[in-house]
């Protein structure tokens, strides 16, 4: 499943783990439960197995409800990110998460460049500071004429970087004139309680819009992957109470 965001932008489910040990009869690539897991992992306390969502979906609902986290950490999924550099820099704080990034220092870059559209720079959040102009607010002619001149920033940025790697400049040098508009690419992994712990921040209003888009994205991605557990972690940022689940 790829999610296309932004405007060259994606988010691509790569694999996932979590089946349990039945997980191992399959061929590898055709597991799709990875819930299981987290079940078994739980049910290790007092030796027992999966018996089947019928029943355990209530522990899996009491796991949750009563914060016992650690089984969700055996569930969890790779993806692949296509999106802007200063999105990374902000990625890349969840220090829980594995990543390796495409390197501009062995492969020239790609020809790509976020540039906003003119709704999302007109629709300052109120509330929300980092959102909002400084002071003054930007008419539709003011951001026109702001974005046609990024347009022709990284025009220049992309004409120096390819005259730079013409003329025999390392590709660890030039990429100095990268500006953070600039799309990258990596592979981020993680267990599934990090990814819900990613969810939280970056799905929240205060995140910054462009993130955003990335966490519904992953969002997506993680309901069709672990949809049980998908669906108490929206329950539970909507404020739906499940404290009085129990194991059975
Ligand atoms: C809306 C928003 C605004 C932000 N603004 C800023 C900003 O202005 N400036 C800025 O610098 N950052 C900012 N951040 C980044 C923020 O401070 C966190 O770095 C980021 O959200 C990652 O959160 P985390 O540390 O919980 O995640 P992770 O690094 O994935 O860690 C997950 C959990 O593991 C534990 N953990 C991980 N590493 C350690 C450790 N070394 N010591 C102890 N416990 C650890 C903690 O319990 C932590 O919550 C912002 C984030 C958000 C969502």
């Amino acid at each position: 499943m790829r999610i296309t965001v932004l405007d060259h932008g994606y988010v691509e489910f790569i694999e996932a783990w979590g089946g349990g040990k039945d997980a191992r009869q399959i061929p590898i690539g055709f597991a799709n439960d990875f819930e299981r897991g987290i079940i078994e992992a739980a049910r290790q306390s007092t030796q027992g197995s999966f018996r089947g969502w019928e029943q355990d979906s209530k522990l899996l609902s009491f796991l949750y409800s009563h914060k016992h986290f650690t089984p969700f950490e055996f569930a969890g999924m790779v993806i692949e990110v296509q999106a802007p550099i200063f999105v990374f820099r902000e990625w890349h704080r969840h220090r829980t998460q594995s990543y390796n990034e495409m390197s501009a220092r062995y492969e020239p870059l790609p020809d790509l460049y976020y540039k906003p559209d003119i709704a999302r720079i007109l629709n300052t959040q109120s509330g929300n500071k980092q959102a909002n102009s400084v002071g003054v607010r930007a008419n539709e002619e003011e951001v026109i004429y702001w974005r046609n001149s990024l347009t022709e920033y990284y025009k220049a940025a992309e004409e120096l970087y390819r005259a730079a790697l013409a003329n025999g400049i390392p590709k660890e040098l030039a990429r100095l004139s990268m500006p953070v508009g600039h799309y990258s690419r990596m592979r981020a992994s993680a267990n599934l309680r990090n990814w819900l712990a990613f969810l939280t921040l970056r799905c929240d209003p205060n995140a910054q819009w462009e993130i955003r888009q990335y966490a519904y994205a992953v969002m997506t991605i993680i309901q069709e992957t672990f949809p049980r557990t998908a669906d108490l972690w929206i329950d539970f940022a909507e404020g739906r109470d499940h404290s009085n689940a129990s194991k059975t």
